[in-house]
């Protein structure tokens, strides 16, 4: 008689994005003659870079022919591509990341949901609140989060890192010492970077604790700041206390293409002196079977001076519309932060409207959709996240629907 994995009905009924995609498509088959924008969901918008393309349909050739064909990609990614992102990424922001530290995967998503796999389950993790929903949900299905509280929206065993507008949404350290901390720099929803200082201040935590940072800088590419490290390894002693998971979806625009890595240090050690840079290898040669040779070929033009140059077209494009989307939102008179460092703003919701109440009104009154803020967690309660990843155009529209709006 089978018997399913007794964490899985804990997870609550329905995925943030899914119950979106519901209200979103009732409201639609209701009004079909309301154009809707949406400023919801974190995907991009404009087209592959004129680099990748060429370097995926070279790749195509180079595989269609017997003499180039490539099979299984190498367990941990192909060295062109992990010595050029430790060259870039990594050694020019003065980071000692060696390519056989870097593990090439599909996406950051896999990543942050599957690294905590090497773990006991008896770690207690801690999250920032709001949260990107993947880091509480992986570890609800392993059976460490303990249980549910629907009223409070929290997780028993969870250990929880409020960003709120007195801490100006940076975490502080806790009370309780978590074994695994999740950071999230550019944040996903919050929009909010974290510092030299401030993240300095978690290395050295996490070292004394002998704690683990999993640090997801999928929006790295995003900094404006100077003060605003790209990577973990640029605070001195990371590399003793961090696992760094990073994504070409936002970078690069390859969300459909699928690319990331994560980078687990070869100092990284338990207390015991167990190192998790051989049990990653274990891990992922068992239950990876890599990635194809057109995207880490993709990947790998990126970084080309060309690549270089579509990104930064890219990013400027996005993060004009994070520019109109803030000043639209103070001209509406909402208080909003984030857009900065980061394609996200978080707004505060107004006339004391719960964030659910707020998407409804949006939805129903001008066809507009975002995220409301407490799919991430108690303290998005009252928040609302939008994006800049739509075209300019679509954005003036939203801001201009806003801008006439009454809401409460
Ligand atoms: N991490 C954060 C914080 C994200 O917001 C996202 C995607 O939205 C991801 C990871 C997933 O990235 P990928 O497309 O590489 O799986």
């Amino acid at each position: 008689m089978f018997q399913i994995n007794e964490n899985y009905p804990k997870l609550p009924g329905s995925y943030l994005f899914s119950e979106i995609g519901r209200r979103v498509n009732a409201f639609q088959k209701e009004h079909p003659e309301q154009e809707i924008i949406r400023l919801g969901i974190g995907d991009v918008t404009r087209p592959l870079m004129p680099s990748v393309v060429r370097a995926m349909h070279a790749a195509v050739d180079e595989m269609s022919r017997a003499e180039t064909f490539r099979g299984y990609a190498p367990e941990q990614g192909y060295e062109f591509l992990r010595t050029r992102i430790a060259r870039h990424d990594f050694a020019s922001r003065g980071c000692d990341i060696s390519p056989d530290e870097i593990f090439v995967s599909d996406g950051a998503k896999c990543d942050v949901s599957n690294i905590q796999e090497i773990f006991s389950t008896d770690c207690r993790i801690a999250v920032g609140d709001p949260v990107y929903p993947v880091y509480v949900d992986a570890n609800v299905m392993a059976g460490r989060a303990g249980e549910y509280d629907p009223d409070t929206l929290r997780w028993s065993r969870v250990i929880y890192l409020p960003c709120t507008e007195e801490n100006g949404f940076v975490p502080e350290l806790p009370e309780e010492t978590p074994d695994l901390i999740y950071l999230c720099s550019p944040n996903n929803p919050t929009g909010t970077a974290m510092n030299r200082q401030e993240l300095q201040k978690w290395v050295d935590y996490a070292n004394r604790e002998h704690a683990v940072i999993l640090f997801d800088a999928a929006y790295e590419a995003y900094i404006h700041e100077n003060n605003i490290p790209h990577s973990i390894f640029e605070c001195p002693g990371a590399k003793t206390c961090a696992i760094e998971i990073r994504s070409f979806s936002k970078t690069a625009g390859f969300t459909g293409v699928r690319l990331g890595y994560t980078v687990v240090p070869r100092e990284l050690v338990t207390a015991g002196g167990q190192a998790l840079h051989p049990l990653w290898i274990r891990r992922q040669s068992t239950r990876f079977n890599g990635v194809s040779y057109i995207q880490q070929q993709a990947g790998a033009a990126v970084y080309t001076e060309e690549g270089q140059r579509e990104v930064e077209e890219s990013i400027a494009y996005y993060m004009e519309n994070a520019k109109r989307i803030r000043e639209g939102l103070q001209a509406a008179g909402f208080t909003a932060s984030g857009g900065v460092n980061a394609p996200y703003i978080w707004l505060k919701t107004p006339g004391g409207l719960s964030s659910w109440q707020f998407f409804d009104q949006l939805l129903e009154q001008y066809g507009l959709v975002g995220t409301p803020g407490a799919g991430f967690g108690a303290c998005g309660e009252g928040y609302f996240r939008l994006t800049a990843f739509g075209s300019h155009e679509n954005t003036d529209r939203a801001m201009e629907r806003l801008r006439r709006g009454t809401f409460g």
